[in-house]
């Protein structure tokens, strides 16, 4: 059994697990699954896992049981940058005092990671733009797309930041995004673009790779068939990844 990882993600799904009142029956709930990269445990893909780091912060506000859906990709956003990215379960009155202290933490600069802003459309911007000594806090929405419709309009505290919308077709430059989420990209895609957008191209390779061997895996335990033979370039670039970061280390 792997050890699962130390993150926020995988610690707000313990705490969320641990104050249900009944168990969580998800999709695919009878599969034995790898407890750390919930894929089937046979397919299991945590010695692939890079861990990145980055200066851009994520904060994922997460709706209700979106922590425990062994789908559910922000936890893959944890998996690879553990060290800067955080997870609250969403509320609409009684957001997590952490979560607004680290709003006001004068070091981040938020932004609200959304493709609209209907109401005041002065709020979009496509840029990230930082004031001097500050670092990106990018809070994703994590939950269906009418659960994160509602988080965006619904949560008061986000209402002073800008929205950054981005164009996940102008900016898929690595070539290997796997469409599979409905219209909408999944989080981890999002969040994988929006570090290129910061400038944090390793990073948002790394994720973008993590997440890519993830879906192809899911997918295939879904449909009871085997992963396909092409992902040898997924894990080629995840092991060169690996051993690039691995060589940075003292
Ligand atoms: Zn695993």
């Amino acid at each position: 059994m792997k050890p699962v990882p130390d993150h926020a993600v995988n610690r707000l799904r313990a705490w969320r697990k641990s104050i249900s009142t009944r168990p969580f029956l998800a999709r695919g709930g009878t599969l034995a699954r790898c407890p750390a990269c919930q894929l089937r445990e046979d397919w299991c893909a945590c010695e692939w896992r890079p861990e990145l780091k980055a200066e851009a912060g994520f904060c994922l506000l997460m709706y209700d049981s979106e922590p425990m859906k062994p789908s559910n990709t922000g936890r893959l956003i944890a998996d690879v940058l553990p060290d800067t990215t955080w997870a609250f379960l969403w509320s609409r009155t009684q957001p997590h005092p952490e979560l607004l202290a680290l709003l006001a933490d004068p070091a981040w600069q938020p932004y609200v990671v959304f493709p609209a802003c209907e109401k005041e459309p002065a709020r979009l911007t496509g840029e990230v733009t930082l004031a001097p000594g500050k670092k990106p806090l990018f809070i994703l929405l994590d939950g269906t797309w009418p659960e994160a419709r509602k988080m965006f309009n619904k949560s008061p505290y986000l209402d002073g930041f800008p929205v950054l919308a981005i164009q996940p077709d102008a900016l898929s430059t690595y070539g290997m995004r796997v469409a599979n989420c409905d219209e909408h990209l999944c989080t981890a895609e999002v969040a994988a673009c929006v570090l290129e957008v910061a400038g944090e191209l390793k990073a948002g390779q790394g994720l973008q790779l993590w997440f890519n061997l993830f879906s192809r895996r899911y997918m295939a335990g879904r449909m009871s068939c085997h992963p396909a033979a092409d992902e040898a370039p997924l894990l080629h670039g995840l092991t060169a990844l690996k051993a690039a970061t691995g060589a940075q280390q003292p």
